[in-house]
C-alpha cells in the first residue's frame, strides 16, 4: 500500500479536490490511502475565531465561522451536485454545530486552553476529509471515511502532541487493513489525532505530513507521498528565490534537517517514522503531475554542488544570559542548563564562554517565566526579529574553505552575522542573522553555492557569467543519526 497526503493548497477547493481525485485514480492499483489536510486557510482562521472567541468578540468570531461554513458547503455542492451534495450536508452539519457551540462557550468562558484549542483546530481537517471522501465516491473511488481520532494514538501535550508508535499501529492495523483487503481508499484527516482516552489532539502545525508518516510506518507503507504546490523539495524557498530548482535525490538526514531549519514543504518530525522503517518519501506537486518531484531515502547521490539546500527559520530569538558581578563563575552554566531544563526549553544554536551563553530559541515558544528565573542568576538581554540560516549537506564534513566561502558569500551581501554554529551537526553550517536580512542573505548564497540556477542571472548582471565556485565531492558514510527534529520523538519512536 502508499500513503498520499494532499496540502492545504492541493484541497483548497473544488477544482483541487477534482484534480486529487484524477491523481489518486491513477495510483489505485498501489493501494492508496489518503491524508488531507484542512483547506488551505481553514487552520489559520480556527486559530482568529478561537481568540477572538475567547476575547469575548462573539460576533467576529461567528461571522468568520459563518464565511467558512459557506466555503464547505459551496464546496461540497460543486463536487457532489445538488443531490448528494444535499444528503452530504447533515454530516457537515453536525460538526459546524458542534464548533458553533463551542465557539459561543468559548466567548462566555473566555478561556481557550490548549485542549481546547486541540479540539477547535480537528475541525478543519474534519471537514475536508468528510468532503474529499464522498468526492472520491461519486467520481467512482471505492473510498472510505476513516476517523485519524481512532487510529493515530498521541500523549497529551496539547498542540504538540507525541505519536505513541505501538499503539497507533495496533488500531490502524484493525481499523486500516480490513479496508485495503477489499481495495478501498481509506480517507483520513491529517493533524488530528487523539490520547488513548479519546481525547482530541494535534501534531503541531504543518503535522497532516507528520500523520501520513506516522500511518505510513504504521501500516508499513511502501512509500510515503506528499503532494504539494510546489516541485518537491528545492534548493531554496522558492517564494523567497525565484532561482530555486528541485532537488532530484536527497537523504533522509539531510531533508529532515532541511525541514527542522525552517522548509516548511516538511513538517520537520514527518522523516523520523519513515526513517525508522525505511520508507521512501516523494515530495510530488499537484497542479503539475508530469514532475518527477524529489525522491527522500537513505542514501542519495552525491550532487554536483557543495550543499544541497539553503533554509532560513525566522521568528527567533537570541537570548543573551551574562553572569552577574558577584556570582560565583562556577556552576554558572549548570544554573543555566538546569533553568532550560525546567521549562521544558529546546534551544536550537547555542554560544558558550565561561561567564556568558547566547542561544536562539523559537520565539513564540519563549517562557517569560524562564526570563524571570534566569534574571535571578545573571543579566538577560533578547533580540527578537532573528533568523537562523541554514546550509545542508552531507559533502561538507573536512572540506577546507566551504565556511570561509559561506562567510564572504554573506560579507559580500553586507550582511551582519550575529551567531555562528558549524560542527556540531556535521551536515549542516548555519548562522544568526536579522530578519530583515534573509531575502538578500539567501539569495547571494544561491547565486554563489547554485551557480547552474543562478546562471541566466549572472549573465544579466556582469555579463560573463564567471563565478567563484566552491568544488565538494566525497561523501560522509551513512550516519544512523537520528534527526535533530525532536528528541522526544525520537525516544517515542525508539521505544517500540
Ligand atoms: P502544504 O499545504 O501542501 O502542506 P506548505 O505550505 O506547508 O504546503 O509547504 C509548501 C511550501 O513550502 C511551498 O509553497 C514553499 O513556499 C515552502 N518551502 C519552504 N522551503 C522550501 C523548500 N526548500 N522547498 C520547497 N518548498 C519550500
Ligand atoms: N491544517 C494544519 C495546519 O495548517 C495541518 C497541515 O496543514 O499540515 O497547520
Ligand atoms: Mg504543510
Amino acid at each position: 500500500m502508499i500513503v498520499m497526503k494532499f496540502g492545504g493548497t492541493s484541497v483548497e477547493s473544488a477544482e483541487a479536490i477534482e484534480r486529487v481525485a484524477q491523481i489518486v485514480a491513477s495510483r489505485r492499483e498501489k493501494l492508496p490511502l489518503v491524508v488531507v489536510s484542512a483547506m488551505a486557510k481553514v487552520t489559520d482562521q480556527l486559530v482568529t475565531m478561537g481568540q477572538l472567541a475567547a476575547s469575548g468578540d462573539s460576533d467576529a468570531s461567528l461571522q468568520l465561522f459563518q464565511a467558512m461554513r459557506e466555503r464547505h458547503f459551496s464546496t461540497a455542492k460543486s463536487l457532489l451536485g445538488e443531490k448528494r451534495g444535499a444528503s452530504m450536508a447533515p454530516k457537515l452539519e453536525t460538526h459546524l454545530s458542534e464548533l458553533e457551540n463551542f465557539l459561543r462557550g468559548l466567548a462566555a468562558v473566555r478561556e481557550l486552553t490548549p485542549r481546547g484549542s486541540d479540539y477547535l483546530l480537528s475541525f478543519g481537517e474534519l471537514l475536508s476529509s468528510l468532503i474529499v471522501a464522498d468526492a472520491f465516491t461519486i467520481r467512482g473511488l471505492n473510498a472510505v471515511w476513516v476517523d485519524s481520532r481512532a487510529c493515530v494514538v498521541t500523549d497529551a501535550k496539547h498542540t504538540r502532541a507525541i505519536p505513541r508508535m505501538s499503539e497507533t499501529r495496533e488500531k490502524s492495523k484493525k481499523k486500516i487493513a480490513p479496508l485495503l483487503l477489499k481495495k478501498r481508499i481509506p480517507v483520513m484527516g491529517g493533524f488530528i489525532a487523539a490520547t488513548a482516552e479519546g481525547v482530541p489532539t494535534t501534531l503541531g502545525r504543518g503535522g497532516s505530513d507528520y500523520s501520513a508518516a506516522i500511518i505510513g510506518a504504521a501500516l508499513d507503507a511502501d512509500r510515503i507521498e506528499i503532494w504539494t504546490d510546489v516541485e518537491g523539495m528545492m534548493t531554496t524557498d522558492p517564494r523567497l528565490c525565484p532561482e530555486a530548482k528541485t532537488i532530484k535525490q536527497i537523504s533522509f538526514n539531510e531533508a529532515a534537517e532541511l525541514a527542522y531549519f525552517g522548509a516548511k514543504v516538511l513538517h520537520p518530525a514527518t522523516l523520523l517514522p519513515a526513517i525508522h522503517k525505511n520508507i521512501p518519501v516523494y515530495v510530488l506537486n499537484s497542479k503539475n503531475l508530469k514532475s518527477t518531484g524529489t525522491e527522500i531515502t537513505a542514501q542519495a547521490p552525491r550532487s554536483r554542488d557543495v550543499f544541497r539546500a539553503i533554509t532560513a527559520k525566522t521568528g527567533v530569538s537570541i537570548i543573551n544570559v551574562v553572569a552577574s558581578r558577584g556570582i560565583m563563575v562556577h556552576g554558572f552554566l549548570r544554573s543555566v542548563f538546569e533553568a532550560l531544563d525546567r521549562h521544558s526549553t529546546s534551544v536550537d544554536i547555542v554560544a558558550i564562554s565561561e561567564v556568558s551563553m547566547s542561544f536562539t530559541m523559537d520565539s513564540k515558544r519563549l517562557p517569560k517565566a524562564l526570563l524571570a528565573e534566569l534574571e535571578e542568576i545573571a543579566d538577560v538581554t533578547c533580540d527578537d526579529k532573528q533568523a537562523i540560516v541554514c546550509l545542508v549537506g552531507e559533502d561538507i564534513h573536512g572540506k577546507p574553505g566551504i565556511a570561509a566561502s559561506v562567510f564572504n558569500t554573506i560579507a559580500d551581501a553586507e550582511v551582519n552575522i550575529r551567531m555562528i554554529s558549524q560542527g556540531a551537526s556535521e551536515i549542516n553550517i548555519s548562522f544568526v542573522i536579522q530578519e530583515s536580512d534573509v531575502p538578500k542573505a539567501v539569495r547571494h548564497l544561491h547565486a554563489q553555492f547554485f551557480p547552474a540556477a543562478a546562471k541566466s542571472l549572472v549573465h544579466k548582471k556582469n555579463g560573463s557569467g564567471k563565478r567563484a565556485r566552491v568544488n565538494g565531492r566525497g561523501s560522509l558514510p551513512q550516519r544512523a543519526r537520528a534527526a535533530s527534529a525532536s528528541a522526544a520523538t525520537v525516544v517515542e519512536l525508539a521505544q517500540d
